[in-house]
């Protein structure tokens, strides 16, 4: 069980960003990938998860051994995949408790209803963990949020749909140092041998929480370095110096 990326190749707009891009996510793994900005590490997230900005020309995403690159976004969310997004959208109108309710039934077969009982003592259950309060419920999604509310929403999105394999782009923006140690807790707690993991982020300090099993860079659309979690900590001291002289 994986998410396998094999030689992906695509553009936006004429421009090549993803470059014959590799990656193989075995089930049970955290994998993180780091790199300058621009390197292509958001295109990748969004690309995996569907988004038709972006013309894949070369390659392959495959989950679990199956292609998932025809499939339309939503049929990849319910084939298990979630994107917390770098820059989560607001949508006005819609309030958090519906917007994951209806997501939530949007999974379930033809002519069956949500337990909302059971649905919204689960949410609370979720809320608690994230030390959200539960004002949130009510609010549309994301609609004036600060940076750090959006990212921990993101996570409690996250978390209800329960995702066979997570992408989080730089969820750890935006929040302060408690609010890292919960969403981490949060997202630890989704560990498990039937669960990936792709994080993408700039800092050492998120991998310090969430420990990696595997560390890649990512420059030019391609990843040119992997290793293990040191190899985060040998980037935090030295930079990314080391793709100039490559
Ligand atoms: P990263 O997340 O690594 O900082 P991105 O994947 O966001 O990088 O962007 C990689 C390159 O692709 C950048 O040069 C960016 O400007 C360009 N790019 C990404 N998405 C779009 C888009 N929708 N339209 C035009 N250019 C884009
Ligand atoms: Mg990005």
């Amino acid at each position: 069980m994986s998410l396998t990326i094999e030689n992906l190749h695509a553009s936006v707009d004429g421009n090549e960003i993803l470059k014959g891009l590799n990656l193989e996510i075995p089930a049970g793994e955290v994998h993180a990938i780091m790199g300058p900005n621009g390197s292509g590490k958001s295109t990748l997230s969004k690309i995996i998860a569907g988004h038709d900005d972006y013309e894949v020309s070369e390659g392959r995403v495959l989950l679990d051994g199956v292609d998932i690159a025809k499939l339309a976004v939503d049929e990849r969310s319910r084939a298990g995949i979630f994107l917390a997004f770098q820059y989560p959208a607001e949508v006005p109108g819609v309030s958090n408790a519906n917007f994951l309710r209806a997501a939530l039934q949007a999974r379930l077969p033809e002519g069956e209803e949500i337990d909302a009982v059971a649905f919204y003592k689960n949410m609370y259950a979720k809320m608690d963990e994230l030390e959200m309060n539960r004002k949130f419920t009510s609010r549309s999604v994301n609609e004036g949020f600060s940076g750090g509310e959006k990212k921990r929403n993101e996570i409690l999105q996250m978390i209800m749909l329960d995702p066979r394999y997570c992408l989080l782009d730089e969820t750890d923006s935006g929040l302060d140092i408690d609010a890292l140690k919960v969403v981490a807790k949060g997202v630890n707690s989704m560990r498990s041998e039937n669960r990936g993991f792709l994080v993408i982020t700039h800092y050492q300090r998120l991998l310090d929480y969430i420990k990696p099993d595997h560390v890649h860079v990512m420059a030019d659309g391609q990843i040119v370095k992997s290793g293990g979690a040191e190899l985060a900590l040998k980037l935090e001291e030295s930079g990314y110096d080391f793709l100039k002289t490559a």
